[in-house]
C-alpha cells in the first residue's frame, strides 16, 4: 500500500489537506474532548489491518494487466468489519484509510453491531469490458478471501461498483469455501441474496435526516428548494424522494468522463429525476445534449454550489466543498446534508457553520446504505427476505433515531453536529475496545 503507518501522524503545518488528514484531525478533536488516554487514541487512529494486493487480469486482447487492490480494516471492536469497495482510477491508500475510519464511526452512530473497513480497486471500469470486470472482481476476492467472511469483514458496493460486481465476488468466494454464504457480501442483486430497498436506501436515509433537520430549522419540505452535486445512486434516489415530499430540486450535476469535467443541470421549476435518470448512463453521467434538448440549462460543474436554494446536498465524491468555493454558497442556504463521504473540508465546514448553516455530517447523513447492508446480512444469515417497505421503514427509523441522538448531543454540549457525531461514535468504539480488554 502506498505510504506507511507514519502517514497516520498529524499532517505538518502547511502540508496539503487530504481526506485522511481531515479524518484524523476530526478524530483528534473528539479524542481530546472525551479525554481518551494515549493508548486508546493511538489504537483508534490506526487501522487494525491493511491489505494491498496485485490482481492479474487476462484482458480481452490476450495481454495481462495487473491492478492494485486495497482493503483497510479500521476497527472491529463492535462487530465484523463492513465497508464498500470503490472502483476508481485514482483510488488512493490514504483516502481508503480515511473512508475505513469513517465507516467505523458511521456504524457506531447508527447503533449497528459492525466495525469499519473500506476497499478499492485502482481501475476505470468504464474502460473495461464486462468479461474483464468479472475477472477483476474474482481476482480481488481470491487475494482477499482469507480476511473476509460474514463474521470477519463484509464488503459492499461503492463508487462505480455495482450489484453485478458484488455477485461475481460472492460467487468466487462461495466457490472457494464450498458453500452458499450470502451474508459474506452485501449489495447483491435482489433475488440472489440482495435486499429489497438496497438501491434506494442511502438516498432515502439522506432524505430522512434532511427532513428531520428541516423540521429542527422550522422549514417545511413542501416549498423547500435544493441543489445536489452528483447524479449517481445516492443523488438519484435522494432527488426522487425529495421531490416526493414536495421539495424542488433545482439543480443536479455529474462528471463527464469524455470531457473530463463536471456539468450542472439546472431547471428553476425543478428537475425531473425520472427524466434525467433516463438520459444518464449507469455511472450517473447525464447526457449533456439530451438534457439541453429537454430544456435544462447546462452550466459549469461548479454551479451546483452557487444556487439560491434552502438545501445543498453534495452527493458525488470527497473533497468537494473547500475554503475556495464555500464562500460562494448562497446566503439563502440553511442546510448542507453530506450525502457523499467526506465532501467538505474541515475548515470549509467551520466556515459554513459559522454562517449559521446546519451541516449534517456524512457519518450520519449517508448511514442508510450501511444500515440496509446490515439488514441484508441479517436476511442472508436466515435466508429469509423481507418486503421492500419493511426494509425502508427500518432504515428510516434507524436514521431518524441516529439524527435525534446527534442533534441532542450537539444541543447539550453546544457543539456542531459533526463534533457531536464524532463524540458519540468515538465514545462507543472506545468503550467496546476497553470492555474487550484491548486497551
Ligand atoms: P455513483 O458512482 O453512483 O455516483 C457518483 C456521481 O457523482 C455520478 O453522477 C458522477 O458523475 C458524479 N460525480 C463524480 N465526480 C463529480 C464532480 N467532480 N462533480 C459533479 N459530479 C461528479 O456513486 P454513489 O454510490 O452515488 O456515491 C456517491 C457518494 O456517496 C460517494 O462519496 C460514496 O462514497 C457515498 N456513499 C454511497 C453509498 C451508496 O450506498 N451508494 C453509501 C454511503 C455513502
Amino acid at each position: 500500500m502506498n505510504g506507511s503507518l507514519s502517514t497516520l501522524e498529524p499532517p505538518a503545518a502547511g502540508a496539503a489537506r487530504t481526506p485522511l488528514s481531515e479524518a484524523l484531525e476530526q478524530f483528534d478533536r473528539a479524542a481530546r474532548a472525551l479525554g481518551l488516554d494515549a493508548g486508546t487514541a493511538g489504537l483508534l487512529r490506526s487501522p487494525l489491518r491493511e491489505l494491498r494486493v496485485s490482481v492479474p487480469v487476462r484482458m480481452d486482447d490476450g495481454t495481462t494487466a495487473v491492478f492494485e487492490g486495497l482493503r483497510v480494516q479500521h476497527n472491529d471492536a463492535r462487530g465484523p468489519f463492513k465497508g464498500g469497495i470503490r472502483f476508481h482510477p485514482s483510488a488512493d491508500a490514504g483516502d481508503v484509510r480515511a473512508l475505513a475510519m469513517l465507516m467505523t464511526w458511521k456504524c457506531a452512530i447508527a447503533g449497528l453491531p459492525l466495525g469499519g473497513a473500506k476497499g478499492a480497486i485502482v481501475c476505470d471500469p468504464r474502460r473495461l469490458s464486462l468479461g474483464e470486470q468479472e475477472r477483476l472482481c474474482r481476482g480481488w476476492i481470491r487475494q482477499m478471501a482469507r480476511n473476509l467472511g460474514p463474521a470477519v469483514d463484509v464488503p459492499a458496493p461503492d463508487v462505480m461498483s455495482s450489484a453485478q460486481h458484488m455477485l461475481w465476488m460472492l460467487d468466487e468466494y462461495e466457490t472457494m469455501v464450498g458453500a452458499r454464504v450470502p451474508a459474506s457480501i452485501t449489495g447483491k442483486p435482489v433475488g440472489i441474496g440482495g435486499s429489497p430497498g438496497r438501491a434506494e436506501a442511502t438516498g432515502y436515509g439522506v432524505v430522512a435526516v434532511l427532513l428531520e433537520a428541516l423540521g429542527r430549522l422550522g422549514l417545511d419540505p413542501r416549498g423547500a428548494t435544493a441543489s445536489i452535486q452528483g447524479f449517481g445512486n445516492v443523488a438519484q434516489h435522494a432527488a426522487r424522494r425529495l421531490a416526493g415530499f414536495g421539495a424542488t430540486v433545482v439543480a443536479v450535476s455529474s462528471w463527464d468522463a469524455e470531457d473530463r469535467q463536471a456539468y450542472t443541470f439546472r431547471k428553476p421549476s425543478g428537475v425531473d429525476p425520472e427524466q434525467l435518470s433516463a438520459i444518464a448512463n449507469r455511472f450517473g453521467t447525464i447526457d449533456r445534449r439530451a438534457a439541453a434538448d429537454l430544456g435544462y440549462e447546462v452550466l459549469p460543474g461548479s454551479a451546483w454550489i452557487e444556487q439560491e436554494v434552502d438545501v445543498l446536498v453534495p452527493a458525488a465524491l470527497e473533497g468537494q466543498i473547500t475554503l475556495g468555493n464555500a464562500p460562494r454558497i448562497h446566503g439563502r442556504v440553511r442546510l448542507v446534508v453530506e450525502a457523499a463521504n467526506g465532501p467538505t473540508a474541515a475548515d470549509a465546514g467551520r466556515l459554513i457553520e459559522d454562517r449559521g448553516v446546519l451541516l449534517v455530517p456524512d457519518i450520519v447523513a449517508n448511514a442508510g446504505g450501511v444500515a440496509c447492508s446490515y439488514f441484508e446480512q441479517v436476511q442472508g444469515q436466515s435466508n429469509f427476505y423481507w418486503e421492500r417497505q419493511d426494509v425502508l421503514r427500518r432504515v428510516d427509523a434507524l436514521m431518524t433515531a441516529a439524527f435525534a441522538d446527534v442533534h441532542e448531543r450537539a444541543s447539550r454540549d453546544r457543539v456542531p453536529l459533526r463534533d457531536a457525531a464524532y463524540l458519540i461514535a468515538v465514545e462507543r468504539v472506545a468503550r467496546a475496545c476497553r470492555e474487550r480488554g484491548w486497551v
